[in-house]
């Protein structure tokens, strides 16, 4: 393999030049990308809506967790922490269940869980 003649430049940041990176799967993003909003916040740049679909189940999953171990359930806290990062490791392989069904399933058990 040759070797560049013209090392890049390293820095602190990303480079204007370099392409961004799916938060997911870790992809480059070229042309079309997705983005996950918080508000008036941008979150997250993703490579396809299965992608978005993911972080957003994850973040669900986060929050859900975060109640749990604000309300004193420490171990179902952590079940979902680790459920969480399993399932990051599978979509970013893309492979897993599906995220927006992973996502509808989280939504559906949080409101049963907090009307309790
Ligand atoms: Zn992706």
């Amino acid at each position: 393999m040759a070797v560049p003649a013209v090392a890049k430049h390293p820095g602190p940041g990303r480079a204007p030049n370099q392409p961004a990176h799916c938060g997911i799967c870790k992809s480059e993003l070229e042309g079309q990308e997705f983005h996950r909003h918080e508000g008036r916040e941008e979150r997250g740049s993703y490579c396809s809506p299965g992608c978005l679909s993911a972080a957003e189940a994850l973040v669900a999953l986060q929050l859900w967790s975060v109640k749990l171990d604000s309300t004193g359930r420490r171990a179902e806290a952590e079940s979902r922490t680790t459920l969480a990062d399993d399932l990051l490791v599978l979509w970013r392989k893309h492979t897993g269940p599906d995220p927006e069904g992973v996502n509808a399933a989280v939504e559906l058990a949080r409101s049963r869980s907090e009307t309790n």
